[in-house]
């Protein structure tokens, strides 16, 4: 593996445990609403994001290649409101396929298959996590602005 691709993954294995401290974040800004099932969605987004970076520290050790380790931002949110949290997260998920796609374009451009093969299952997966948060944001504003309420959503999202 060329060094580049290296690093590009070891910055992966940083981004994903980062989306789930921005995710447990978000969690708390739920629960100090009162919003438990919102919160809920997204301890549970966290956690799978930690799995997504054990995949990355999985495969580097696997391929006997350096896993640098990076520092951690503290989460921002400037003006908080339920519909800007999901924004945000929509935002933040296509960020994070952004960089996928990047590192899978390299790894063809450097012939690197079997990090083409590693990245396929995420390509997909971060599709789906775009379309989960588009889903919630559709839901949010049919009840929200169609005469339902947060509380519904709210309980919907709890069982998750
Ligand atoms: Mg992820």
């Amino acid at each position: 593996m060329i060094r580049k691709i290296s690093a590009l993954l070891s910055t992966q294995f940083q981004k994903e445990l980062e989306s789930a401290y921005i995710y447990l974040f978000f969690a708390s800004y739920f629960d100090s609403m009162g919003l438990e099932g919102f919160s809920h969605w997204y301890k549970k987004q966290a956690e799978e994001e930690e799995e997504h970076a054990m995949k990355f520290y999985d495969y580097l050790h696997e391929q006997d290649e350096e896993l640098k380790f990076l520092p951690i931002e503290a989460p921002k949110l400037d003006k908080k409101s339920v519909i800007q949290v999901l924004n945000e997260t929509l935002e933040h998920e296509e960020y994070i396929s952004k960089l996928i796609d990047d590192i899978y374009r390299e790894a063809i451009d450097e012939k690197d298959y079997a990090t083409q093969s590693f990245l396929n299952w995420f390509i997909t997966e971060q599709r789906e996590e775009e379309r989960q948060v588009q889903d919630i944001i559709t839901r949010f504003n049919l009840f929200c602005l169609e005469g339902g309420n947060l509380y519904q959503l709210d309980c919907e999202l709890g069982k998750r």
